[in-house]
C-alpha cells in the first residue's frame, strides 16, 4: 500500500481531545491488515538504514508501531512510560506541554550504555515528547540513531528541536 492510500485512512478529529487540536486517528491503519503491514514496512526501511541496536517505543500509540517494527526488524523492544507504571528501578525526565509539564520513565537495567536506539512514536507535533525520551537514552549513556514516526506535523518544527537523524511516512503541513 503506498503513502497516499496510508493518508486516507488517516481519520481528522478536530477539537479533541480538547479545543483547537485536529487529533490524528490512526486507529483505521490498525484495524486495515495490508495498511499495518505497509507502515511497518515503510518505518523499518527508513530506520535500518541507521542499523540501530534496539527500538524504543514511546507510551502508548508509540508502543503499538514500536512492537510491530521490533518484531519485524528481530530487535529489543524497550518502553519509555508515563510516570508510576513500571514496576522497576526507573530514570525519569520531565518535557513542557502547552499547559504544564509531563514526564516519561525508562527502566535503569533496561537500556544498555553505548547501544544507539530508533525511538518510535506515532507522531510527532512539538517534538517535546520525543526529546524527553531522547534525553533519558542519553541520560543512561545510550544514544539515538533515529527518531522515526508514521505522521510529522511539519509546521510546529519537531524535527528541528532534535539533533537526531527523524523519518516520518506521512507528512502534514
Ligand atoms: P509532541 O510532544 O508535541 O511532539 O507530541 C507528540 C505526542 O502527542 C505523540 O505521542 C502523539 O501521539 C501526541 N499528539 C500530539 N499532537 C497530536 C495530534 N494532532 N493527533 C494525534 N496525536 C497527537
Amino acid at each position: 500500500m503506498n503513502t497516499e492510500a496510508l493518508r486516507e485512512l488517516v481519520e481528522e478529529i478536530p477539537d479533541f481531545p480538547e479545543p483547537g487540536i485536529l487529533f490524528r486517528d490512526i486507529t483505521p491503519i490498525l484495524s486495515t491488515p495490508p495498511a499495518l503491514r505497509a507502515v511497518v514496512e515503510h518505518m523499518a526501511d527508513a530506520v535500518n538504514r541507521h542499523a540501530p541496536d534496539g527500538i524504543v517505543a514511546i507510551e502508548s500509540r508509540g508502543f503499538l508501531l514500536g512492537s510491530a517494527l521490533a518484531l519485524h526488524m528481530h530487535l529489543p523492544l524497550l518502553l519509555v512510560r508515563k510516570p508510576g507504571k513500571l514496576p522497576r528501578p526507573t530514570r525519569r525526565a520531565s518535557y513542557e506541554l502547552e499547559y504544564g509539564e509531563d514526564a516519561l520513565e525508562v527502566h535503569v537495567d533496561d537500556v544498555r550504555p553505548g547501544h544507539r536506539y530508533a525511538v518510535v512514536d506515532d507522531l510527532i507535533a512539538t517534538g517535546g515528547t520525543c526529546l524527553a525520551s531522547i534525553e533519558l537514552l542519553r541520560q543512561h549513556n545510550a544514544d539515538v540513531a533515529v527518531a522515526a514516526f508514521l505522521i510529522e506535523l511539519s509546521t510546529l518544527g519537531g524535527r528541528h528541536r532534535l539533533d537526531t537523524p527523524v523519518a516520518s511516512v506521512l507528512l502534514y503541513n
